[in-house]
């Protein structure tokens, strides 16, 4: 069976390597000829609308995906005339603008920070007038890893932050004096089947997810998944979808979804019964979905700028290395780790000699 897949990054790699034992080969479609998932599945360097691009990528194929929310919405519908593409366009083009993303949570009563649409530096002040300060003010488009954003302290910081991002689309939104960060994963199939993965608790630096931590029977992971099941349904979503979520005292406010496999999941290769991988491939072929449950107690560290020697992270308990073949270079996800533990304990000694090594305790280059 083969599956085509738009954007070759680590996440294509890690879908191509859960489908080898299901019998799935993956071919990709991406512009960038050295991208890391060519290593596994034949690789089409071409870029996303391109008609021979296209064609070679259904040539044999069961049915198309993405791991990249970013691709033309416009590729997807036309791959979806001939092929079944799953996520529809739909789940990839509402998430794709941050402002009707956040109005679609509205809608669906999952509750977001204030927010307003910006078009003008008159339309900046006014926002941030009407949603008060500190406020975070984004790209409608094409955000990722906290790019295409800035935080407003005060009226002195509207000019430089229009200057930087006023040549796009903006939102202002409040700022979330959050507790923590959650996320929700959630896979469903093409008969409208869902599964819940245990609540993932997250930790960023500069915009950028450092490390989750699977936290099965959270207070919070009811709500989260009430939550994700009214988007995946509001979508009728196909796949794995991830719900990112503030929590502040008891409340969750939802930040932004991603219609695909997700940073936060990738604990679940080794510690849920069947990976957000393998599930994403079962839902958009077709298959029956697999167990979702936790297996151990697992969190995960991602590897920016550089992976560290295999020999010091394996000498850690319960720990896997998973080095997706890019070249190092600062503020670049290479890598991550994960680990299983038999208790809490056990999970936290080595999650902190982990993020230890993550942040070049190894002595390897300063390129975090
Ligand atoms: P995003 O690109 O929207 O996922 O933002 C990246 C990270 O920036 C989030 O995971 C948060 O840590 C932080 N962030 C984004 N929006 C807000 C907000 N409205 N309030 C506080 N922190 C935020």
């Amino acid at each position: 069976m083969t599956l085509g897949i738009l954007g070759a990054g680590q996440l294509g790699r890690m879908l191509a390597l859960a489908g080898h034992p299901l019998g799935v080969a993956c071919t990709f479609l991406d512009p960038a000829a050295d991208a890391c998932a060519g290593a596994v599945g034949r690789l089409i360097p071409r870029d996303y609308g391109d008609p021979e691009g296209q064609r070679l990528l259904l040539a044999g194929a069961e049915a198309v995906t993405f791991e990249f929310e970013n691709v033309p919405v416009e590729a997807v519908r036309t791959l979806g005339e001939r092929v079944a593409v799953y996520p529809g366009p739909r789940s990839l083009e509402c998430g794709q603008d941050r402002l009707t993303e956040k109005t679609l949570f509205r809608e669906l009563g999952i509750p977001t920070p204030a927010f307003r649409a910006v078009d003008s530096r008159a339309g900046l002040a006014r926002a941030a007038a009407e949603v008060g300060l500190p406020a975070v003010v984004k790209t409608r488009r094409f955000g990722y890893d906290g790019k295409g954003q800035a935080v407003l302290r005060s009226p002195a910081d509207l000019d430089p932050a229009w200057a930087a991002l006023g040549r796009a689309p903006l939102i202002l939104e409040a700022f979330v004096p959050f507790d923590r960060e959650v996320s929700a994963l959630a896979v469903r199939g093409r008969a409208g089947e869902l599964a819940c993965y245990p609540l993932a608790e997250n930790r960023h630096r500069d915009g950028i997810l450092r490390t989750s931590v699977a936290r099965p029977g959270d207070g919070a992971e009811a709500r989260a998944r009430e939550y994700v099941r009214r988007l995946a349904e509001a979508l009728g979503h196909v796949g794995v979808l991830a719900l990112e979520l503030f929590q502040v005292g008891g409340e969750l406010w939802a930040n932004e979804y991603a219609p695909r496999v997700h940073n936060s999941g990738h604990w679940t290769i080794e510690g849920a019964e069947t990976s957000q991988f393998e599930n994403h491939l079962r839902a958009v072929l077709g298959l029956p979905l697999g167990a979702t449950g936790p297996v151990g107690h697992a969190a995960m560290v991602n590897f920016i700028g550089a992976v560290p020697p295999a020999a010091r992270v394996l000498a850690l308990p319960g720990v896997h290395v998973h080095d997706y073949g890019k070249a190092p270079r600062a503020g670049r996800k290479v890598g991550h780790a994960t680990v299983r533990a038999p208790t809490p304990e056990a999970r936290a000694e080595a999650l902190a000699a982990l993020e230890a090594l993550a942040e070049g305790s190894w002595g390897g280059p300063q390129v975090l």
